[in-house]
């Protein structure tokens, strides 16, 4: 085949490749599946395959269709096929999320499901406030049924591919009570609706619009998809559901290039809708596919991956498989017991500082948690200890209530049926349209059947409503229009200063008095220059639309704070796996729904957190935690038991002995107390100082002892240096040299050493 002679095998994107990688970048025509472990080049693979597409002239950059699952893992594989081919600009290319890539298609052929092309994308608020309308207009009380829990079920419909007429007979078991079969799929179907009436849909819509569009072969897009995508790549096709199977399989039914990635120990998303048998059924789907396995693993070092190996052998339902790594250390996965989850965090801050030390940057650095609320402890630490991190997909920046707000004058602007946007902003800041106005302005939107922007635009010429709101809201259609119009005549940034100045928003928060409202004009400064690098409003929008990840500022390396589900594709020299407790991790809600699947699952989220490591993985555990103010003793995670010992510092078998004689509680309390009585039951408890309890030789335990004592030097962020005087549990009085003497809480001071 010409492809095959025109690239020199030192082609440099080659280089490296080990021969089951190189078949799989080199086998062009027909369906691929590399199904293969953690760490063992998959995704290094892929990106090789679209070098190697393009530079045999087998596809053009138009041709290739490539989708993985989050914007980090998608801009990881524009990168690295930008740095294959000399660092071309990759940019209008089609590689991207399934979100990303289907919002882009959708728009084209936005018509032939009743929306116009530059319909909103809802997210989760919206999308809740929308269905709270649906079942008010519908008489149910959302306040006898967790409206939640039917976007629950509409999502899951969603994901399976099912719009409200294939939506199949479900049993009365599955219906949230009170509701009857009846009046769900009425809902579904009044929702959806509402949303097409909007020129809105949610994440949800954007794939099952298009499936929709392409299993209707009279319109002849599905056929125009043939002739354009001859090459289809999926990274993590583990965790695709039945939707995002339905358009891959779709779009690739004609030539069958479809090149898929994946690895069913790393099948994390089922609770999504996500199927692991579109993994294990590729060979049925395509008898004549080329399957290839790769069993090296690159990244991490043999402690990790046995460990991780030992670890995923529990699994009953796997395929199985034997990775090895040539990377030799004696680093043994670390297993530390804390006492709390703030000990935790600090013993997490102290060894990144000293990781820090040895030259690591900390953008090699990640802490994986199970679950977000874990956070906060991680960032109240990081923050004391000055620790720059961000979170990923955690309270991103969008959400916050000053940035909706803004978005929803552009929203409006942009697009004027945008109810969610019009009911947001219209009185804010305040115009003295009451609950009542608006109340009576939505009954009229839906007696003349328009949404609320052209039902005013209407109303305020006749005399239907009072002077008073009357003139407002002709002032408020004037503006929008106006904004409208001067859109295209200046930068977008200028522009959005003065839509937020102009509308009063940027006032509203000058005069609110409270502590936040400084930091909320920042945040409205921030959102402004954002908008310098988007052309257009549209594009700007969507951007919004598509962003699950924090801002991050580049300039300075950072520790990443993500859940584990976040994680996947991603590698870090060092990684930490905080909370490893029954009940947390494995997750307990996972396993009282879905039994020993649940279980498995957990189990497999545990080995993508541990292959995440490249030279260091540190497990911590808490010996209690705190939880609606209360502490709760724990169980050490049965996932730790199942590491095999040769793989993990032996500080269990240490523990065991501790325990043997007496429990590690006793221990600790003989060490931290001298003996007298722990205060376990004491609500206030409040571990701080910074060095670590040595128990037992290598029994680490962060720190229980307060190291503070009468006489001590300390240093504190706003009085200075000083002299403690007194202790009472956390509090302190110190006598500071410039401020005098104060009553700090300890946890604000640190010891200077002499
Ligand atoms: P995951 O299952 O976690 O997604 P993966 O199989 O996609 O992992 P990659 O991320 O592609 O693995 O590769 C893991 C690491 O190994 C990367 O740092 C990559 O650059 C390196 N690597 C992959 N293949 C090779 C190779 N042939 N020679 C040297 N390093 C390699
Ligand atoms: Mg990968």
């Amino acid at each position: 085949m010409p492809h095959e002679q025109s690239v020199t095998p030192s082609a440099p994107y080659l280089q490296g490749l080990n021969p089951p990688q190189r078949q799989a970048v080199e086998t062009l025509d027909g369906p691929v599946l590399i199904l293969a472990g953690a760490g063992t080049g998959k995704t290094r693979a892929l990106t090789a395959r679209v070098a190697h597409l393009l530079q045999t002239g087998t596809a053009t950059p138009g041709q290739i269709l490539a989708v993985t699952f989050t914007n980090k893992a998608a801009n990881e594989l524009r990168h690295r096929v930008s740095g294959l081919l000399g660092g071309i600009d990759v940019a209008g290319w089609w590689i991207g999320t399934f979100h990303s890539l289907a919002a882009r298609m959708l728009r084209r052929h936005a018509e032939l499901v009743g929306l116009r092309s530059n319909f909103t994308i809802i997210d989760d608020d919206d999308q809740l406030r929308l269905l709270k309308q649906v079942l008010e207009l519908q008489g149910v009380d959302s306040k006898t049924i967790n409206p939640k829990l039917i976007l629950g079920i509409i999502d899951k419909w969603k994901n399976m591919g099912l719009t409200p007429d294939r939506v199949p007979n479900f049993n009365a078991g599955e219906l949230p009570q009170p509701l009857t079969g009846p009046q769900l799929m009425a809902i579904y179907r009044n929702f959806q609706e509402r949303l097409v009436t909007l020129n809105a849909c949610d994440f949800g819509d954007l794939l099952l619009h298009l499936v929709t569009i392409f299993r209707d072969p009279a319109n002849g897009v599905l056929a125009q998809y043939h002739a354009r995508y001859t090459h289809i790549l999926v990274d993590e096709y583990q965790d695709t559901n039945t939707i995002q199977y339905q358009w891959l399989h779709l779009l690739s039914q004609a030539r069958h290039n479809l090149c898929c990635v994946g690895d069913d120990d790393q099948s994390i998303y089922s609770w999504r809708g996500a199927d692991v048998s579109n993994i294990l059924n590729f060979e049925k789907d395509f008898p004549e596919a080329t399957i290839i396995r790769l069993e090296q693993n690159y990244r991490s070092t043999k402690p990790i991956l046995a460990a991780a190996n030992g670890l995923i052998a529990h699994n009953k339902g796997r395929l199985g498989k034997n990775l090895w790594t040539e990377e030799h250390s004696d680093d043994l996965v670390q297993i530390t017991v804390t006492m709390d989850q703030s000990d935790e965090a600090r013993f997490v801050a102290e060894q990144i500082e000293s990781v820090q030390r040895k030259n690591v940057s900390l953008d090699e650095i990640a802490v994986l948690v199970r679950a977000s609320s874990q956070m906060r402890a991680f960032e109240e630490r990081f923050n004391t200890f000055g620790i720059s991190y961000r979170v990923i997909g955690g309270p991103r920046f969008y959400e916050r209530q000053e940035i909706r707000d803004a978005l929803g004058y552009f929203r409006l602007i942009n697009q004027h049926n945008d109810d969610l946007a019009f009911e947001r902003i219209v009185n804010v800041p305040k115009r003295g349209l009451g609950a009542k106005t608006i109340s009576d302005l939505q009954i009229a939107a839906r007696r003349l059947q328009r949404p609320l922007f052209p039902a005013v635009e209407y109303l305020i010429q006749t005399d239907e409503l009072k002077t008073g709101p009357r003139l407002t809201l002709t002032k408020f259609v004037g503006d929008i229009h106006r904004w409208l119009g001067l859109v295209a005549t200046m930068s977008l940034r200028d522009w959005a200063a003065k839509v937020l100045e102009e509308s009063g928003y940027v006032a509203m928060w000058r005069d609110d008095k409270s502590i936040e409202a400084a930091g909320r004009l920042d945040n409205l400064k921030e959102l402004v220059s954002a908008m310098s690098n988007f052309d257009s409003l549209g594009a700007f929008l969507e951007h919004v639309a598509l962003v699950m990840e924090n801002q991050e500022r580049k300039e300075e390396p950072r520790v990443t704070l993500m859940t584990l589900h976040a994680a996947k594709g991603l590698e870090y020299a060092h990684v930490f796996l905080p909370g490893w407790e029954e009940g947390l991790f494995p997750n307990q809600r996972s396993m009282d729904d879905s039994g020993l699947a649940g279980l498995e699952e957990e189990r497999r989220l545990a080995y993508v957190g541990i292959t995440r490591a490249k030279h260091k993985a540190t497990i911590t555990y808490a010996l209690r935690r705190q939880t609606y103010g209360e502490y709760t003793d724990t169980v050490p995670s049965r996932f730790i038991e199942e590491l095999p010992g040769d793989t993990v510092s032996d500080e269990r078998q240490k523990m065991k002995n501790v325990w043997a004689q007496g429990g590690l509680g006793a221990a600790v309390s003989t060490q931290r107390w001298g003996g007298g009585t722990p205060n376990w039951g004491q609500k206030k408890w409040s571990p701080q100082p910074k060095t670590p309890l040595v128990i037992d030789a290598d029994i680490v335990v962060v720190n229980p002892s307060s190291a503070f004592r009468v006489g001590q030097r300390v240093f504190h962020e706003k009085f200075g240096y000083g002299k403690v005087t007194d202790i009472d549990d956390d509090k302190l009085d110190v006598s500071f040299e410039k401020a005098g003497t104060k009553k700090v809480l300890d946890r604000f001071v640190n010891i200077v050493e002499k």
